[in-house]
């Protein structure tokens, strides 16, 4: 994944400390090395890069009432549950979420926390805690609501917070964890959840605080034609207009979704940088639509993969996300708009960085943020597959995990396992969390 995507086989990677020091084709006879990891039978990549989640949404997979939901309504009955959310539930879910990234390849996240139900707060401070205890790098973004239903909102009121308050504990969250420094494990930025949730003046403070820190701003947007509908009605605007007016494009932006952007919008994005969040897996669950990602690329926008929340995927399987990629576009008649094999793991890596403001990330380069992952091709599902061993990481991905994870340079995949986590456990606390949550919900369904 350097700019002239090299591929070494049997090739070498030199970590020091946190940072690649050498990379080169060939053994490493001559280098000094503490600690040797053999990758014959490997291939060798740069940490993935996941540019949309939802982690708490990992305790309400596939909750039956919405399995067959288009996004309004799928959001209307979740909100319901997730009202129920707090401190533990989403320190488990975290946790869970996380974890499962780091077994598919992904060593940087980001995650969109937006609900915050009324007397809840430091829901994001739980979450940097996992990331810290799992071994992950972690963009946690500040999310919002404040427009709930009794100003025209989609949320209920009781889920939606005071602007000040928001503002407030963005602030709050930017003075305690934001890391600006080069590899950097934690970094903050800001995210009003969308159109439908927020109000204008609440975007626009929200991009003020981001640009007066140098934090990034993130948000949903042209996810479905309803909000598209929405966002004519309420602000008479398509919602790239709406948030070009509010100076919310630009190269320190990047939002989840795109799906129904026309071709002027395109060009916008690729003229300002403007980062996309492509989420296939999700779009097809809502029935949302497809994001032009040839159009994107071939605009020079910064285009990454984000697996979205695990309510509407139900999976944080970076490695299934980047096959969903790869094949999603394939309904198009004209093969030359379908992403290569190649182009999608760019995507995960190089393009996800981009998105992040991360120029350390995403590359197997000296100077590069140790971040690298060993994928085992000794496989059933790889067998036959030599003639491109990288392409059959997407073409023809298995199940399993990644056999090695190195974040920052330290390994926190090893064999295929998590270390330092026990699964049996946080299975276990992740599924009595989803319980309590779903339990409350039907308590107060019952109340009401
Ligand atoms: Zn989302």
């Amino acid at each position: 994944m350097d700019d002239a995507r090299r591929r070494l086989p049997g090739g070498h990677v030199l970590i020091e400390d946190d940072r690649i020091v050498a990379v080169g084709s060939g053994p490493t006879e001559g280098l000094a090395a503490d600690r040797r990891i053999d990758a014959r039978g490997k291939v060798v990549l740069p940490g993935l890069v996941n540019t949309h989640h939802h982690l708490p949404q990992v305790l309400t997979r596939n909750v039956p009432a919405v399995q067959q939901a288009p996004l309004f309504r799928w959001l209307t009955e979740l909100y319901a549950i997730w009202r129920g959310l707090d401190r533990e539930a989403v320190g488990a879910a975290a946790r869970v979420g996380l974890g499962e990234l780091l077994l598919t390849g992904c060593t940087t996240t980001t995650d969109h926390l937006y609900l915050f139900p009324r007397g809840q707060e430091r829901f994001i401070d739980a979450e940097i805690e996992a990331a810290a205890e799992i071994g992950i790098r972690f963009h946690p973004t500040r999310g919002s609501m404040s427009r709930g239903q009794s100003h025209g909102g989609l949320p209920p009121d009781d889920v939606v917070q005071d602007e000040p308050e928001i503002l407030a504990d963005s602030r709050r969250l930017i003075a305690e964890y934001h890391d600006p420094r080069p590899r950097a494990m934690t970094r903050v930025a800001l995210a009003p959840c969308s159109p439908f949730s927020v109000t204008d003046d609440l975007m626009r403070r929200t991009r003020d605080l981001a640009r007066e820190h140098g934090v990034r701003l993130h948000t949903h947007v042209a996810e479905t034609l309803d909000e598209e509908r929405y966002c004519l009605e309420t602000y008479g605007r398509r919602p790239v207009a709406y948030l070009q007016d509010l100076d919310w494009l630009g190269a320190d932006v990047w939002l989840a979704h795109c799906v129904h952007l026309n071709a002027e919008e395109v060009r916008l994005f690729g003229a300002t940088g403007t980062g996309v969040a492509h989420c296939p897996s999700s779009n097809f669950r809502l029935g949302s639509g497809l994001a032009p990602v040839r159009d994107l690329l071939d605009a020079g926008a910064p285009v990454g993969l984000g697996v979205d929340g695990s309510a509407s995927n139900d999976t944080s399987n970076m490695l299934a996300e980047a096959r969903q990629a790869l094949l999603a576009h394939r309904p198009h008649q004209d093969p030359s708009r379908w992403p290569t094999a190649e182009e999608v793991l760019w995507m995960a890596t190089r393009g996800g960085a981009r998105c992040l403001g991360r120029d350390d990330l995403g590359r197997l380069e000296p100077g590069q943020a140790a971040d690298v992952i060993l994928i085992d091709t000794r496989r059933l599902s790889y067998a036959g597959a030599g003639s491109d061993i990288l392409a059959a990481l997407v073409f023809s991905p298995w199940p399993e995990p990644v056999d090695t994870a190195i974040v920052n340079g330290r390994v926190r995949v090893e064999g295929g396992r998590l270390l330092d986590v026990d699964v049996p456990a946080l299975i276990e606390r992740g599924e009595a969390a989803s319980q309590r949550l779903l339990a409350r919900a039907a308590r107060a369904a019952g109340i009401e």
